[in-house]
């Protein structure tokens, strides 16, 4: 069947239409909705778990389960506050902020373009330097003594597990210790939808190698994590890696890249990738007191380790796989809204549907939908007229559907319908399975 992909996505309303099909069919939702929301929070519904999901294990995967050189943790949230003097969040990870004397919203001070609020004119305060990490309070007193802080990143329970690490497994540079978990940063402007957020997940690799060899790793895993989004499916004309300038890198930093997309607001940063030096170990290990070295006893030689890291979000995967898969086609006279999703984070792969809510089409659907469940995401789905469920499949971007129509028990068969290339080949019963075997993986 033609389709045409419809002239010029136009890309602020991409954001928009993204968001509210992400409200509908419940992908994400704005946390807290019905008492008015709170900022920088989204709450994730049914295919936004699926998703999410779906990403995390991708990432393990390739990252973890596929590789030797590297193990996984899962450490707390909370640490002592004393990681967090070490790592030099405390001292310098602030944003400068700057704030309308008159209105008195405040801002990011490289966001705001001169001295002066677009909005109502309103003059900036001086810039002053606003610290993004979350305080708390741990047991029951509440003073500064019981302060701690809700992680800005998953690095750290990595950096301060090193050694544990080294002590618990057969583990030696090079080799990496991998984590997925929640970062919490007190953003000033959170927005983007969940591009930019106050809570959020990350997937972190530390990569500890002989210093000598940290800039070979950079390229490395520069290399490595392009090709990671690649094959997710997003496409290449919207993804690039940029090197960081000298003056943009942190004082400690020999080198770092992101991977970035071209997000409907602009080119923004999805990953980073940075070589730290031994800038993390050297400083838990003057501040502990814990020797952190490491003694590579075939050349004899003791050295604290460097460190590659590439730091991805799970949000801004997310993100940017939704828009880069969202489509609006014509079809004869209809428009049609699609999400090209990989079949392999696709939170539905196959959806099974009979044509009429008549028997025996629905006894044989369900059958066929407990038959293929145990190797595909599946769904079965019997509301509503043909095209309409289609529709919503497309829409979810379930990659096939399999209709069990009236001739279904006379032919054994069924038909498989193709999200992208609409089209439809019946195949035998005993032979679905492999059918879309073939086409999904
Ligand atoms: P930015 O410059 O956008 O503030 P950053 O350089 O501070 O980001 P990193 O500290 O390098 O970000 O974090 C690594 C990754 O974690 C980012 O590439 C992004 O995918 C994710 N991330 C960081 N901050 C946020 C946030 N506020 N909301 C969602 N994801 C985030």
């Amino acid at each position: 069947m033609a389709t045409a992909a419809l002239p010029e996505r136009a890309r602020p309303a991409l954001m928009e239409k993204l968001v509210s099909l992400a409200k509908r069919r419940g992908f994400f939702f704005q946390s807290s909705e019905i008492y008015g929301g709170i900022q920088g929070v989204w709450d994730y519904g049914p295919l936004g778990v699926a998703l999410r999901n779906n990403i995390k294990r991708s990432w393990w995967r390739s990252m973890v389960e596929l590789r030797d050189d590297v193990v996984g943790i899962d450490a707390g949230i909370l640490m002592n506050p004393r990681v967090w003097v070490a790592s030099g969040h405390v001292q310098n990870f602030t944003d400068p902020l700057v704030e309308c004397k008159k209105c008195h919203q405040r801002f990011r001070a490289d966001q705001v373009s001169g001295p002066r609020h677009e909005a109502d004119g309103g003059e900036f305060t001086e810039a002053r330097q606003f610290n993004l990490m979350f305080k708390t309070f741990m047991g029951p007193a509440e003073d500064s003594s019981t302060q701690v802080y809700l992680r800005p990143e998953t690095a750290q329970g990595i950096f301060v597990n090193f050694a544990n690490i080294l002590n618990s497994t057969r583990m030696r540079p090079p080799f990496g210790i991998a984590q997925i978990g929640k970062a919490f940063r007190n953003e000033i402007t959170p927005g983007n939808s969940i591009f930019r957020l106050r809570e959020f997940e990350q997937m972190e690799l530390e990569y500890f190698v002989p210093p000598a060899d940290e800039m070979k790793w950079l390229d490395y895993w520069k290399e490595q994590r392009l090709e990671w989004y690649l094959a997710l499916g997003i496409r290449r004309e919207h993804l690039r890696l940029r090197a960081h300038a000298k003056d943009e890198l942190a004082h400690y930093a020999r080198g770092a890249f992101d991977v970035e997309y071209e997000f409907p607001f602009g080119w923004s940063e999805l990953e980073g990738i940075a070589a730290r030096g031994d800038f993390d170990l050297a400083a838990h290990q003057k501040a502990s007191g814990k020797d952190l070295s490491y003694f590579d006893d075939i050349i004899r030689e003791r050295y604290l380790p460097h460190v590659v890291e590439p730091s991805a979000g799970v949000d801004r995967s997310m993100l940017t796989i939704l828009i880069d898969a969202y489509h609006e086609e014509q079809v004869r006279d209809e428009q049609r809204v699609v999400l090209k999703l990989h079949p392999s984070v696709a939170p539905v792969q196959v959806a099974i549907l009979p044509l009429s809510r008549k028997e025996p089409l629905m006894a044989s659907a369900q059958a066929v939908e407990h038959e293929l469940r145990p190797f595909f995401r599946t769904e079965y789905d019997d509301t509503q007229s043909i095209g309409k469920r289609y529709r919503r499949q497309d829409e979810i971007g379930t990659p096939y559907a399999v209709t069990i129509d009236f001739e279904t028990a006379t032919d054994q068969s069924a038909t498989i319908r193709s999200r992208d290339e609409m089209s439809q080949v019946r195949v035998p019963l005993t032979g679905l399975r492999q059918a879309l075997q073939e086409r999904l993986h």
